[in-house]
């Protein structure tokens, strides 16, 4: 455990996979961090009692991210702790049962956005809000969670989701250069094949087994591989790097 500090880190989605692993690694670095989930009470719960068991210190709270009054209530509860927010994992995201794109709904193409995209972006509107030197901030640094789907562009699996993703990339050019000055360092990391739930929601657990074969070092990635790379770009030892996407891809 390195030495506490009195700031807030901000995970969403933190309840599982790789929110939650990223969630731990920041506790570990002194972190108060704050574990959103979405639907699963006990598991976010799990986190923070595995946290606090660890040393550190951590709190959970629910907010559906892609609705703009539950991330208003989720900063506000941040607020309400005293100590200033300076990191932002904007971990949460969802993807559908593959298909090809002339069997996708309207429905389902709205959902995707509406939580990958323009659930990131409200909460980086709120994170630079609290984080900026303009604002009375002191600063902080972000990291949105891409996908190497966002090169690929996941045929006849989820472009709808590849497209959310190139959303992610093209945003967090773009914000790294409006906040720069006012101290906010913006970047991204692309996970490529990771062993978590996500791919059980798209209809094929199996799926980084299956696609092993293609990964040139050979195995699925960790959420705890992923973790270390968000970390690493929040941290001070990245003070130079803004705009910038990491692929945690094992080589594709
Ligand atoms: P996961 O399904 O375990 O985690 C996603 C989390 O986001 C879940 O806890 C879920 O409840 C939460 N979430 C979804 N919608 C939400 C909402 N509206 N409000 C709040 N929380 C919400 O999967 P994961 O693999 O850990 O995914 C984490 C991130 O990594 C996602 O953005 C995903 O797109 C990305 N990613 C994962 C992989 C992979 O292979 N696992 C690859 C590329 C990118």
């Amino acid at each position: 455990m390195n030495k506490k500090l009195a700031e807030i880190a901000l995970v969403t989605g933190a309840s599982r996979g790789i929110g939650a692993a990223t969630a731990k690694q920041l506790a570990e670095q002194g972190f108060v961090v704050c574990v959103n989930f979405h639907k699963k009470k006990d598991t976010a719960e799990q986190v923070v009692a595995d946290i606090e068991a660890q040393g550190g210190r951590a709190f959970a709270v629910q907010a559906d991210i892609s609705k703009e009054d539950d991330v208003l209530a989720l900063f506000g509860s941040i607020d309400k702790r005293g100590l200033p927010l300076t990191r932002l994992v904007n971990n949460a995201g969802i993807l559908f049962t593959q298909s090809k794109l002339v069997d996708m709904s309207a429905d389902r193409i709205n959902k995707v956005l509406m939580a990958n995209v323009t659930g990131s972006l409200l909460c980086a509107r709120e994170a630079v809000k609290r984080m900026s030197f303009s604002c009375g901030g002191k600063g902080g640094a972000m990291v949105n969670v891409s996908s190497g789907a966002s090169r690929t562009g996941s045929p006849n699996e989820y472009i709808d989701y590849a497209a959310s993703k190139g959303a992610i990339d093209s945003f967090t050019i773009g914000l790294s250069k409006e906040v720069a000055s006012e101290g906010i360092r913006v970047n991204g990391v692309r996970p490529g094949l990771i062993y978590t739930d996500i791919h059980a929601d798209g209809g094929e657990p199996d799926r980084v087994a299956r696609l092993t074969p293609r990964i040139p070092l050979q195995r699925g990635g960790t959420p705890e591989d992923v973790a270390a790379a968000i970390c690493f770009l929040l941290s001070d030892e990245a003070s130079y790097i803004t705009g910038s996407i990491i692929d945690a891809t094992g080589g594709i």
